[in-house]
């Protein structure tokens, strides 16, 4: 296929697809699927190896949030029945945290629910922040706190933080149906925020919400402006007891193309799957791994993945490798960029790698544009299962 041929020529030098290429990825056939996946997964050898980076999230903060992003099970007003606490103690979220890195993870990522920190919350996730990193050797720590202020991003950073998270989620021009008490500006905002304070910048999207295949390559050529080391691709889990419950438009081989494009379009940056990889690639899981470099070990922010015995026997099943906490993630010519951290960040926004950092506001169920791909009728709550152990319970972590 032409297309295809360009675009791991594209990708192999590094040099942006057009939008017509990109759209051209979504809009490939269920028989071309294989076809896709083994091109990008060229791009993906050729910047990242066989290699599979582990993240581990550590809910700091669950629930109880003002704020009204209408994808988020912590929103306020959702009557999802997920884990409610306010913040974990620096040794509780370290304790969680050592589960993580038992299991493999190099990376934790820290995330609160809100709008964003006070500076009293940034003085106790510094805290965390020195704990964890004094406790956990080498460890990599993302933060994710919402929308920073000035001055935060920079004290974050000096207590040891290597990576901030804040995802795009949407376009701009379908944000204002997601999330109405901030807008797609306030993000960018804190986004470059966190590059300024010598932070690697994470940020990614949420597929799955009833936007347009326009709007997910919006999306992801925004991001590619902003140059984030990282970008988590959450696909959407629909809560029930959230504006977005009945939204189910993916298949796994959907998924498969959105994250295709993201390769693609962001051809050495961390691609990490984020939140939904279990509910919506299901048994194709394996074949993401040879477009994405990372992903989240065990369980998500309010909802549970699966096993982290699993994820490990899954990478190794496919012919991957997990990444070592001596290897460096990016190429040397990202890495040498990106200050301290030199790897792909963390995700909130979602429920993998990120969700949070939004905005408040009820907004009334979105009238969904046009599905990039139509596809599953009906709710599948038996997808779904409400995380219930881990951080802020008295269950070990699944990791
Ligand atoms: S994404 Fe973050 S800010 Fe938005 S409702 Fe969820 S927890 Fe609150």
């Amino acid at each position: 296929m032409d297309l295809l041929n360009t675009l791991v020529d594209k990708g192999l030098r590094r040099e942006l697809p057009s939008r017509e290429e990109a759209l051209a990825v979504l809009a490939t056939s269920d028989d071309e699927i294989l076809d896709v996946v083994a091109a990008a997964g060229k791009v993906r050898r050729q910047w990242f190896g066989r290699r599979v980076k582990l993240n581990y999230l550590v809910n700091l903060k669950s629930g109880l949030c003002p704020e009204d992003c209408s994808y988020c099970s912590q929103r306020l007003g959702s009557t999802a029945g997920i884990l409610k606490y306010t913040w974990l103690k620096p040794d509780e979220a370290s304790k969680a945290a050592a589960a993580g890195v038992a299991g493999g993870a190099k990376r934790v990522c820290l995330v609160a629910s809100g709008r964003g920190p006070t500076d009293r919350d940034v003085t106790r996730v510094s805290e965390t922040i020195e704990t964890i990193k004094e406790q956990n050797e080498g460890i990599e720590v993302c933060a994710c706190l919402g929308l920073l202020s000035d001055g935060q991003a920079e004290r974050l950073r000096t207590a040891g933080a290597d990576a901030y998270n804040h995802n795009l989620n949407t376009s701009e021009g379908t944000y204002g149906k997601i999330t109405t008490t901030h807008t797609f500006e306030d993000r960018v905002e804190t986004v470059h925020q966190a590059q300024a304070a010598g932070l690697s910048a994470c940020s990614g999207l949420i597929a799955g919400m009833g936007e347009s295949a326009e709007d997910l390559v919006d999306v992801v050529f925004s991001l590619r402006e902003l140059d984030p080391d990282s970008v988590p691709v959450n696909f959407l889990i629909p809560f029930e007891g959230t504006p977005l419950a009945k939204e189910w438009h993916l298949t796994p081989q959907h998924c498969l193309r959105i994250l295709a494009m993201v390769r693609f379009v962001c051809p050495d940056v961390e691609v990490r799957i984020a939140g939904g990889r279990e509910v919506h690639l299901r048994s194709l899981q394996p074949l993401a791994l040879h477009l994405a470099n990372s992903i989240f070990l065990g369980d998500y922010l309010t909802s549970e993945g699966q096993a982290g015995k699993a994820d490990l026997d899954m990478i190794a099943d496919a012919g991957f490798e997990v990444e070592g906490a001596d290897t460096t993630t990016l190429p040397e010519h990202r890495a040498d960029a990106a200050g301290s951290c030199g790897t792909g960040s963390c995700g909130s926004g979602g429920e993998g790698g990120g969700v949070c950092g939004s905005a408040p506001a009820v907004s009334a169920p979105q009238e969904a544009a046009e599905p990039a791909v139509a596809v599953e009728s009906g709710a599948r709550t038996d997808l779904v299962t409400v995380r219930r152990r881990g951080a802020g319970t008295d269950l070990a972590p699944n990791a």
